[in-house]
């Protein structure tokens, strides 16, 4: 039983899947690449079962391991994953499997079981679910906004059809099976490996020996006349020949990501000092390491990375709010008005930069912005700490009034 409309599903998807795809660090800048998974993705969708969707597709700067779709058709990989595959047809898979979640309308079907309660932007500690706990206390306490709960919520059922509809997809659009055995095996490997940077994805798409077993046996029955297809491997290494010359940096920034996760921030710094040297202007690395010298309590430095990173991808707008963020403990707050009036204006409806940008208002004694900025917070967000602020302050200003008078 359906009970989410289609509009739902693409409602959501324009709602979250922007900030998902920020906290990711970006859409590559790397236009070649990103045109590339565009047209390889593009090339699918006349083989699968909801051809009238808005799909899109793009890498993402972030480091760690991932791919994933949000129930309109917006979906991503990030840098990690793109550096572990080896083939177009894997990629095609990777796709494939993507496709093969909105086609079956999972994050629909979670929903309508009911569980997916707070799906919709406005949660602030969305992320705990899916990068521990640690995480989930830096990630609320650093104000970004992931869609961790919707992303992290597929059976492993919806595992099993997403990799069936993500095979039938590859093949028709052409290519051999063994590039799914490819992707598969390369999941396996992490799976049985822990691998940490692949947590996540195994948190969004449980991973098993069953998937991959299942697909070395659809391989030799069902899909057998597919084997010996192309896999177009030479073309996947020239266009992520840009990307692999950055993949030592890229470890670095994962293993650096990895031992933030943990609170390990000095260990965390030597290894996004390591990534930075090899790649300078790596927007995510420096974003990664403003928010581990902000975590250190060194706001002067993390201002200078987060200025660093904005220069280095103007359009993008984490490193806004990183820089509003240290401005407003370095009582610079003008500054970190006009930081996070620029993340609003390329970014809007993030409630975490709304807070603090009525907060910086507070401090410049500026009741009427503060209260304004208060206000729309409270229509996102009404539980925690820093609602509870909001509302008091909307109180004792007069702008609201008490309770029981
Ligand atoms: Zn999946």
């Amino acid at each position: 039983m359906m009970l989410v409309s289609e509009e739902w599903e693409i409602q959501v998807d324009r709602q979250n899947s922007p900030h998902q795809f920020s906290t990711d660090y970006g859409a590559l800048q790397d236009e070649q690449l990103n045109r590339y998974i565009g047209q390889v993705g593009a090339s699918m969708i006349p083989h699968t079962h909801r051809r009238h969707m808005p799909y899109s597709f793009r890498g993402v700067n972030a480091a760690y391991i991932n791919a994933y779709a949000f129930p309109g058709g917006s979906i991503a990989a990030t840098r990690g994953i793109l550096l572990s595959l080896e083939s177009e047809a894997a990629l095609s898979s990777l796709l494939g499997h993507e496709l093969g979640h909105v086609n079956a309308r999972h994050t629909a079907e979670q929903m309508s079981k009911g569980m997916l309660i707070q799906a919709v932007v406005g949660g602030i500690g969305a992320y705990a679910g899916t990068h521990g706990e640690v995480y989930g206390q830096l990630a609320s306490q650093l104000g970004m906004l992931g869609a961790g709960a919707l992303l992290a919520s597929y059976s492993r059922d919806n595992e099993r059809e997403a990799d069936y509809l993500g095979m039938t997809y590859m093949v028709r659009t052409g290519y051999g099976t063994e590039g799914f055995l490819e992707l598969m095996s390369m999941l396996n490997g992490l799976h049985k490996g822990h691998a940490d940077a692949a947590s996540l994805l195994f948190a969004t798409h449980p991973m098993s020996q069953e998937r991959y077993d299942t697909a070395i046996l659809r391989g030799n029955s069902e899909f057998s006349y597919a084997k010996g297809r192309p896999l177009n491997r030479e073309r996947y290494m020239d266009h992520t020949a840009g990307l692999r010359k950055l993949k030592p940096a890229i470890q670095n920034f994962q293993k650096g990501e990895e031992r933030m996760a943990e609170g390990a921030y000095d260990k965390a710094e030597a290894y996004f000092q390591q990534g930075l040297k090899i790649s300078p202007s790596d927007y995510a690395g420096l974003v990664m390491m403003a928010k581990c010298r902000y975590m250190q309590k060194k706001y002067e430095t993390a201002l200078r990375f987060s200025e660093k990173a904005k220069r280095a991808y103007p359009e993008e707008a984490q490193a806004n709010h990183l820089s509003g963020l240290a401005k407003i403990n370095l009582k610079e707050f003008e500054g970190a008005v006009q930081d996070f009036t620029a993340y609003e204006n390329k970014l809007p409806g993030n409630p975490n930069t709304i807070f603090y940008r009525g907060y910086a208002f507070e401090c410049m004694g500026n009741k009427q912005r503060s209260a304004e900025d208060y206000y729309r917070f409270l229509q996102q967000v009404t539980e925690g700490a820093q609602a509870k602020h909001a509302y008091q302050r909307l109180v004792q200003w007069g702008f609201v009034g008490q309770p029981g008078r």
